[in-house]
C-alpha cells in the first residue's frame, strides 16, 4: 500500500523563517518586500520566476521602494504648509 508515503506528505511543509536575502538580517515576514522576477515569454522557457523577500533597507537601496499615494500626499501637504 502506498497510503503510508501519502500520510508522510504534509509533515515537511513547513516553510523556513523569512530574512532578507541580501543582508541576511533577521525581518519579521510581516515586513518583508516580496519581490518577483518574471522572466518574459521569449525568455520562459530558460528562465523561471524567482521571488526574494528582502527588508524595506535594501529595497530602498535597490530603488525597489515606492512610498504610498496616502504617504506622498501628506509629505506633499507637509511642504507646502511649511513653505507659507
Ligand atoms: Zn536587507
Amino acid at each position: 500500500m502506498t497510503s503510508v508515503e501519502r500520510a508522510r506528505d504534509g509533515a515537511g511543509d513547513m516553510s523556513p523563517d523569512r530574512e532578507c536575502y541580501r543582508c541576511d538580517r533577521d525581518v519579521a515576514p510581516t515586513r518583508l518586500f516580496r519581490l518577483v522576477a518574471e522572466p518574459p515569454a521569449a525568455l520562459s522557457s530558460d528562465y523561471q520566476t524567482a521571488e526574494r523577500f528582502c527588508c524595506p533597507d535594501c529595497a530602498a537601496a535597490m530603488n525597489l521602494s515606492e512610498f504610498s499615494e496616502q504617504l506622498k500626499a501628506r509629505a506633499r501637504r507637509g511642504v507646502k504648509s511649511l513653505e507659507r
